[in-house]
């Protein structure tokens, strides 16, 4: 990973190179960055860049041995820790962390170096497993510690998702957090600050790379996804600042247009009965009914990915009414439905929309017949936007 594919703020890289080269960066950085940013590409990029054999023009040259050992996140100065559950054998003062490397090495190349939890989560098989960075595998690094560095060079440990490791291994790797040998670097990722013991804090440099602005998002729509302008611009305005979001949003257009349809009947139907509670056949319940039938068939998940849906277009409409369509995060085709329904969204019928929705969503994961949620859900949006 090149310091120059990395979408983060160039001036910010600036900054890291300076610090190395003067010899005056800290040995253990907390690097805080949402999901989908890119703070995991960053800190695989400056140890590259600190082992490389030579580094010119701020980045590292891509060519030596130790470079081309990164490209595949094989350099053995390179120690990877983040969260796993203890599902395979491990003998003691094992790292467990080890022991998934291949898993973790080809989720990082398949999400091109954005990192989101609850996808590892998922390629982890363990949905009802709390993962964790363990007391062995802060072992692992106490133990590394005193031994040296492969090429002579820095040993480098980049610890993502600091905020999983429990206290024991928290405690376990204090000292060596304080008083590492020389040449070795710890990189702390972690997207809460406050979710991390305030030991830990202590002995690091906090550092915030910022999410990731929708130009950004939106040229490396263009450049690495090859989208066109208008489909990039769309999802880079929906995508809240994460790359791992935007991609997905790719694979899920579809549906998007799916839910955006859908959308418009239910809103078209509730505030026809607004306007004119008689008029049973522009209130077309029957449409209505037939379109959540089809949702239904489609599943629970499907279910939730609506109204969670819903969600996001309630809150906008919202935004829409009352502030003007500056602050909307809205697709084009979105935002021209969101312009038909803005006036029945106050701030009034803010709160129980997202009542609603919840309501809605927790009943659908419990297993509630679906057709009743989805029922009482119609009517009682009919019933909130009636409240101006
Ligand atoms: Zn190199």
């Amino acid at each position: 990973m090149f310091l120059k594919d990395v979408f983060v703020n160039s001036e910010l890289k600036k900054q890291f190179v300076n610090l190395i080269d003067s010899h005056r960066l800290s040995h253990a950085l907390l690097l805080l960055g949402k999901s989908g940013s890119h703070s995991f590409a960053l800190s695989v990029a400056l140890a590259q860049y600190l082992c490389c054999e030579n580094p010119h023009d701020g980045d590292s040259c891509g060519v030596c041995n130790s470079c081309r050992m990164f490209e595949n996140l094989q350099h053995p100065d390179l120690h990877l820790i983040f969260p796993n559950c203890g599902t395979k054998t491990v003998k003691a003062n094992e790292c467990e962390s080890r022991k998934f490397m291949n898993e973790f090495r080809t989720f990082v190349f398949d999400h091109h170096y954005h990192l989101d939890y609850n996808e590892w989560v998922r390629r982890m098989n363990s949905e009802n497993k709390q993962l964790a960075i363990n007391i062995r595998d802060c072992g692992y690094i106490v133990s590394q510690n005193s031994t040296r560095a492969y090429s002579n060079g820095y040993k480098i440990y980049i610890i993502w998702k600091a905020e999983q490791m429990n206290n024991d291994a928290a405690n376990k790797l204090l000292k060596t957090l304080e008083e590492p040998e020389n040449k070795t670097l710890f990189l702390l990722l972690a997207e809460e600050s406050d979710r991390i013991l305030p030991t830990i804090l202590s002995r690091t440099q906090l550092v915030k790379i910022p999410q990731l602005t929708e130009e950004v998002i939106r040229q490396h729509l263009i450049e690495d996804e090859q989208l066109s302008d208008k489909e990039a611009a769309d999802i880079a305005a929906i995508s809240e600042g994460s790359y791992v979001k935007a991609r997905a949003l790719i694979q899920e257009n579809s549906e998007l247009h799916h839910f955006l349809t859908l959308y418009n009947i239910l809103l078209r139907s509730v505030t026809n009965f607004i306007k004119n509670p008689n008029d049973l056949a522009r209130i077309d319940y029957m449409n209505v009914q037939k379109n959540f039938d089809g949702l239904v068939k489609e599943g629970r998940e499907a279910q939730k990915n609506f109204l969670n849906y819903l969600f996001r277009l309630f809150r906008n409409e919202l935004l829409l009414s009352q502030k003007g369509g500056a602050l909307v995060k809205a697709t084009s085709e979105e935002y021209q439905v969101l312009s038909e329904y803005k006036d029945f969204f106050t701030l009034k019928n803010a709160t129980p929309l997202q009542k609603a929705c919840n309501t809605a969503i927790y009943h659908i994961s419990r297993n509630v017949n679906s057709n009743l949620v989805f029922t009482d859900f119609y009517f009682q949006l009919r019933n909130i936007l009636s409240t101006k």
